[in-house]
């Protein structure tokens, strides 16, 4: 699998995962550990805790599910695990609205 083709079924399972009404549930309720940068699934999109892409942060992606006033918050593409909210990866999409 090519590295695009990758990103988008990465993409696209992050997007299916999101909608699971079990994920949503899930990740109210059970306490979410931090993705580890070194993590393969992170580092094949990039993720960093810290941002280095203008206007680009975890807290106005369409895929981070975090409250807006904290520093860490779920996200669709790593269920079960926090992110920084002025973390980055390549899957980033700005928020609608
Ligand atoms: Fe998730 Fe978006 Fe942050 Fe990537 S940029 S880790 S998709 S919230």
């Amino acid at each position: 699998m090519n590295e695009l083709n990758r990103r988008k079924f990465l993409i696209r399972s992050a997007a299916i995962v999101a909608l699971s009404p079990s994920v949503l549930i899930g990740s109210r309720s059970a306490a979410a550990s931090r993705v580890d940068p070194n993590d393969p699934q992170a580092k094949a999109l990039s993720y960093v805790h810290q941002s280095s892409v203008e206007d680009s942060i975890c807290a106005n992606c369409q895929l981070y599910t975090g409250p807006v006033d904290a520093d860490w918050g779920g996200c669709a593409i790593f269920p079960g695990k926090e992110v920084a909210a002025g973390g980055w990866c390549n899957a980033w999409v700005k928020k609608a609205g």
